[in-house]
């Protein structure tokens, strides 16, 4: 009997080693990741740059404590703003306790307002993380079912719906924030509209709401821009990061610019992992990376390039509802549950993921080159064809 605390239906594989976009199982047979880990491998497998400045800091220091200064920690901070136009950042372990720190931020901030129980204006489908802070902030039931009593102070709207949200706030003095991802990546890759976020801005502003962006999946370059909401050419007051940050290496982080600059203060919130040298280290390497190799051009030219295929070789499937996304985030809709294709791409050599029950989800390396995409490509028609003709 497995020891393992009983939380992942794991697929029957596991991986020796990586090499760029591939991956390695323990008999030796490669697989293409399409996946990334989720978002996670950004500069794919074992990117030599990545491996020595990991290297190298491993043999300097691992870790410290904030307690002490943290000259990396400091330099990443300065890093990270520079790209978002931000102001402060708070280095975490997760995309979880990186929204959780928005969370209480944005509550901080209310009652600094004088709010004594501030609300979050939250959407449908949204997917902020697994603690009990973020799951009661996620719109999803399933995450949350067994684990009540939720957390209060969220209020749910409808994902990319300006009219229904801002009558929903008609008339309420509690609300003091709104969390959006400007991808929806566990909610089947839906990509808000740049007129929606620059609505949101402009109402933020109105209402002196914090706009706070979850840019844990969608976020360091996978959408072509740094981040994914720069593209409709706004600000958020707060945004938090992960996943694709450290290539691997846990870190996440919260961002906060304009009216939610200085709301923590010294005692407010901590970690004690978070932004550690060995983290930053990945981080800082993983960003320099994106920009020495234009990592965000190839994200958005490759992404289109497999976009651009997948709709010629699925034209006039009727199982096909859509595809969509930004870059290196897709997804194609099936208008059926499909995730026995994940098992089936396994078995060709694919790593794909299925999200939302009917959304196959792409998430590639940063660096993936044209040949894996068609590859790619190639593999998941084939399987997307086979899989609706077995119906
Ligand atoms: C994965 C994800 C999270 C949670 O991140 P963890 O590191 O698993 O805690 C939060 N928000 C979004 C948008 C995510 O995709």
């Amino acid at each position: 009997m497995s020891h393992l605390m009983n939380t992942y239906g794991r697929l029957p594989v596991a991986f020796s080693h990586g090499e760029g976009s591939w991956l390695f199982d323990l008999a030796g047979k490669r697989y293409l990741d399409a996946l990334s880990g989720i978002a996670v491998s950004t500069l794919g497998h074992n990117h030599p740059r990545l491996v020595k400045a990991i290297s190298e800091q491993v043999s300097q220091v691992i870790h410290t404590s904030n307690l002490y200064g943290i000259p990396l920690q400091e330099a990443l901070s300065d890093k990270l703003a520079s790209l978002a136009g931000m102001d402060e950042v708070f280095f975490c372990n997760s995309g979880a306790e990186a929204n959780e720190a928005a969370i209480k931020l944005a509550r901080l901030y209310g009652h600094g307002l004088g709010i004594a129980e501030p609300a979050i204006l939250v959407m449908e489908q949204s997917f902020h993380g697994r603690t009990l802070a973020t799951l009661s902030a996620t719109g999803n039931k399933k995450v949350q079912v067994g684990f009540e009593p939720l957390v209060g102070g969220f209020v749910r709207v409808p994902f990319d719906d300006l009219a229904t949200l801002a009558a929903t706030a008609e008339g309420r003095s509690d609300i003091v924030a709104v969390l959006v991802e400007p991808v929806q990546g566990e909610g089947g890759i839906r990509v808000a509209h740049q007129a929606y976020l620059q609505a949101l801005r402009a109402l933020c502003d109105e209402r002196k709401w914090l706009l706070m962006f979850d840019e844990v999946q969608c976020g360091i370059g996978r959408t072509g821009d740094w981040f994914g909401h720069q593209s409709a050419g706004v600000r958020p007051d707060v945004m938090s990061l992960a996943k694709g940050l450290g290539s691997g290496v846990p870190i996440g982080a919260c961002l906060a610019a304009g009216r939610a600059t200085g709301t923590f203060k010294p005692g407010n919130h901590g970690s004690t992992f978070g932004g550690n040298p060995l983290a930053c280290a990945a981080a800082l390497t993983t960003l320099s990376v994106i920009e020495d190799e234009d990592l965000r051009s190839n994200a958005l030219r490759v992404g289109d390039l497999i976009r651009a295929r997948l709709v010629a070789a699925l034209e006039g499937e009727e199982g096909v509802k859509d595809i969509r996304g930004v870059g290196l985030m897709i997804g194609i809709e099936l208008d059926r549950p499909c995730g026995a294709l994940v098992i089936q791409a396994l078995e060709a050599g694919l790593l794909i993921n299925v999200t939302a029950d009917k959304v196959i989800r792409l998430l590639p390396p940063l660096n993936f080159s044209e040949e894996d995409a068609l590859t790619l490509v190639e593999g998941v028609t084939a399987l997307i064809r086979g899989f609706l003709a077995a119906q």
